[in-house]
C-alpha cells in the first residue's frame, strides 16, 4: 500500500500562525492564499494517489539541488519501472494557451507549468545519473481543481486534467509493479540529498507590537476566547480547551514565528499571553498587597516586584491561609478574564 504524507510547509504554517494575529495587505493576503491553496491541492492529489494498491513509493515536497540549481518537486512516485513527477497546480477557473504562453482568462500571464515541469524533469535526470540511476521518468503537470478549464490546450502536452486523474490512477495501479530494494535505495537517497530550508524562502520580519496578543481560537481562529471556570471557551463557536493547552498552543506559536528568540516573560509569547495574564495579575496582587499592607503595616508591593516577594510572603500568614487562597484565585480568575477578553 502506497502512503502519501504531505507536510505542511513551514512557510504556510508561519503565515497561517501571523494571519490570525496581524491584518494583512491585500498583497501578502493575496500570497498567503496561493500558498494555501496549492498545498490544498497536493492534499488532494495525494488523496487520489494514495489509492494506489500496490507497492510504490510516493514523495512529496522535495527540495532538490543539482549544479546550483535548486528546484522543488511537488510529487515523485517511485515505481519499478519508472519514476512519475508530477507537477500539481490548483488553479481554478479558465485559462488558455497562447504561442506556447500560459494565461488566465482574461489576460493575466502566469509562468508556464509546462516549462517548470521539464526544468524539473531535466535537473532530475541529471541528479538520477549523478548517484547512478537511469530509470526513466514520465512527468506530468496535474490540474487538481474540479472548475479548471484549459482553452486551445495542444494534444501533445503532458497534462491530467481533474477529469483524468481517476484513470491515470488506474492506468498506475495496473501498470506499477512492486518496488524492490533497489527503488527503496533510490528513494531514500534522494530523502538525503534534498534540502530542508527553501533558498528562495524568506520569512517576513514580524513586529512583535503590531500582533493581536489574545488567545486565538482553535476551532475558528476567532479571537474570542473568555475563561469559563478553567476552561476557554470561545464566544464565537463555543468551542472548549483547557488553559494549559491554550497557553501552550500559544507558545508554539510564538515560536514559530519568532523562531531566533528565547522565550522570556518580557518578549515571548509566554509573553503574549503570560506576560499580559503577568501584568494583569501584578496589578491585582498589587491591590492585594497595598491592602494587606496597609493592614500589616507593611509595605509589601514593593518587595514582590523587586522579586523578593516569596521570601517575604510569611507575613501574609496574619490572615487566615483559606482567606488569602480564596482571595488569589478570585483576583487570578478575573485577571485572566481580562487577558482572555
Ligand atoms: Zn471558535
Amino acid at each position: 500500500m502506497s502512503t502519501a504524507i504531505v507536510r505542511k510547509p513551514k512557510e504556510l504554517q508561519f503565515l497561517e500562525t501571523l494571519s490570525k494575529r496581524k491584518r494583512f495587505t491585500s498583497k501578502e493576503k493575496r500570497y498567503y492564499f496561493n500558498l494555501q491553496r496549492g498545498f490544498e491541492g497536493e492534499l488532494l492529489f495525494s488523496q487520489f494517489i494514495g489509492k494506489l494498491k500496490n507497492d510504490s513509493i510516493i514523495l512529496t515536497d522535495l527540495l532538490l539541488e543539482y549544479n546550483q540549481t535548486t528546484f522543488q518537486v511537488d510529487c515523485l512516485l517511485i515505481t519499478r519501472s519508472k519514476i512519475f513527477l508530477y507537477e500539481v497546480k490548483n488553479f481554478e477557473g479558465d485559462y488558455y494557451f497562447d504561442n506556447d504562453k500560459f494565461y488566465k482568462k482574461p489576460r493575466q500571464e502566469i509562468i508556464n507549468p509546462f516549462h517548470q515541469l521539464s526544468r524539473a524533469e531535466s535537473i532530475l535526470r541529471q541528479m538520477l545519473l549523478s548517484i547512478g540511476s537511469n530509470t526513466p521518468i514520465e512527468s506530468y503537470v496535474v490540474f487538481v481543481h474540479p472548475t479548471f478549464f484549459l482553452y486551445q490546450s495542444p494534444l501533445d502536452i503532458p497534462a491530467i486534467f481533474p477529469n483524468q486523474i481517476e484513470r491515470h490512477v488506474s492506468f498506475l495501479m495496473r501498470e506499477a509493479g512492486n518496488v524492490t530494494a533497489t527503488e527503496r535505495r533510490l528513494a531514500s537517497r534522494l530523502v538525503e540529498l534534498a534540502k530542508k530550508e527553501s533558498p528562495f524562502q524568506k520569512l517576513p520580519e514580524v513586529e512583535y507590537a503590531e500582533l493581536n496578543k489574545r488567545i486565538t481560537c482553535a476551532a475558528c481562529e476567532g479571537l474570542s476566547m473568555r475563561l469559563v471556570k478553567r476552561t476557554c471557551v470561545c464566544g464565537v463557536c463555543g468551542y472548549k480547551e483547557s488553559v494549559t493547552t491554550a497557553v501552550l498552543r500559544s507558545i508554539s506559536e510564538f515560536q514559530l514565528l519568532f523562531p531566533n528568540e528565547r522565550l522570556t516573560t518580557h518578549r515571548s509569547f509566554t509573553g503574549v499571553e503570560s506576560l499580559y495574564l503577568r501584568t494583569s495579575f501584578t496589578e491585582y496582587y498589587q491591590q492585594i498587597l497595598n491592602r494587606l499592607g496597609q493592614k500589616n503595616g507593611l509595605t509589601m508591593f514593593d518587595r514582590f516586584v523587586s522579586g523578593r516577594m516569596h521570601r517575604e510572603v510569611y507575613p501574609l500568614w496574619v490572615l487566615s491561609y483559606s482567606k488569602f487562597i480564596l482571595a488569589i484565585n478570585r483576583f487570578y480568575l478575573h485577571s485572566l478574564n481580562k487577558v482572555l477578553s
